[in-house]
């Protein structure tokens, strides 16, 4: 299948890697032409969005933000053909997303969002979640595509709903984050080792995946950031945007989130003293510090 990739950053750059595999003939389009000449190390064709869109059966964007994938699909929409079915992994917007759906459908396309959960090393792996908004038949097109990269592919509803299941998941990794940290900074302080108190309440009510996949505290869970300097990961500055997208969806919706608004105000403190960069299991120290 002849695929036109967009944004081939730190999760389109394995993802794009997969469908190569996969045996798709890729055309890489990126801003950035070390990120198209990684992709071409990796099978890819390197192309202009036009060169990309041409003939293409699928268009596969992973980019930052809603204005971005708003303003590649203005492109897409003229350069492809209808045919193409239009996936946009980006986590963006719920609105964004509904807007380039609808504008889609209007030119005659079929499209959804399918943003993912899984990080860098689930692009390259190929194992990402892919939870996706759109009809029926659009999302039965896309699922094939999405199985060449990840290994969970959810249909959540109509247009939108993928981001809608997105920013629900995260503002929820999010708080168990938070309380994890707490409850491990307040065990420390109390005279508990963390492996003690990890031992405990990873077997008990407690836990969650935040603690036993992802454990902010070094030792417990060798596979955690906290064991590599709190490397990321999931960077505490990406947190930080789910939880905007997520406060901002609250706020439409009227829907009362007294937990995430928290969460959202210690990760913004968290990026503003510096550590965007560092894993989101970074707010451990912070909790440690108290401010
Ligand atoms: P990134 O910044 O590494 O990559 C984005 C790429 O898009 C860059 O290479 C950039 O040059 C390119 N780009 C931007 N505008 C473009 C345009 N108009 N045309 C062509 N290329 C353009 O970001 P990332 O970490 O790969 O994340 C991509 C998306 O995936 C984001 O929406 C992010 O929230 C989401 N996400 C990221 C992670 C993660 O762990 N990194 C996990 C889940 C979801």
């Amino acid at each position: 299948m002849k695929i036109a990739f967009v944004g081939l950053g730190h999760m389109g750059s394995g993802m794009a890697a997969n469908l190569v595999k996969a045996g798709h003939s890729v055309h890489a389009v990126d801003l950035n032409p070390d990120a198209v000449a990684q992709a071409v190390a990796a099978g890819a064709v390197a192309a202009t969005l036009a060169q990309a869109c041409e003939a293409a059966e699928a268009v596969v964007t992973m980019l930052p933000a809603g204005q971005h994938v708003l303003g590649v699909y203005d492109e897409v929409r003229r350069l492809a053909p209808t045919t193409a079915i239009l996936i946009d992994c980006s986590t963006i917007d719920i609105d964004s997303a509904r807007k380039a759906i609808d504008l889609a459908a209007k030119a005659g396309f079929a499209m959804v969002d399918a943003p993912v959960s899984g990080g860098v090393a689930a692009a390259a792996a190929g194992t990402l979640t892919f939870m996706v908004g759109g009809e029926d038949a659009a999302f039965a097109r896309a699922k094939t595509i999405l199985e060449d990269m990840g290994k969970t592919i959810v249909h959540a509803g109509g247009a939108g709903a993928g981001q809608a299941a997105k920013v629900c998941n995260n503002m929820l990794l999010a708080i168990t984050m938070v309380g994890t940290c707490e409850a491990f900074a307040l065990a420390e302080k109390l005279g508990l080792k963390d492996q003690v108190f990890f031992d405990i309440a990873s077997k008990a009510s407690g836990q969650s995946w935040s603690m036993t996949s992802y454990c902010p505290v070094p030792g417990p869970v060798p596979t955690s950031p906290a064991n590599r300097d709190y490397q990321p990961g999931f960077a505490a500055g990406l947190m930080l945007k789910d939880l905007t997208l997520a406060m901002s969806a609250a706020a439409q919706a009227n829907a009362d989130t007294p937990l995430g608004a928290k969460a959202h105000a210690l990760y913004d403190a968290l990026c503003a003293q510096g550590h965007a960069g560092q894993d989101f299991s970074y707010m451990m120290e912070r909790i440690r510090r108290g401010a």
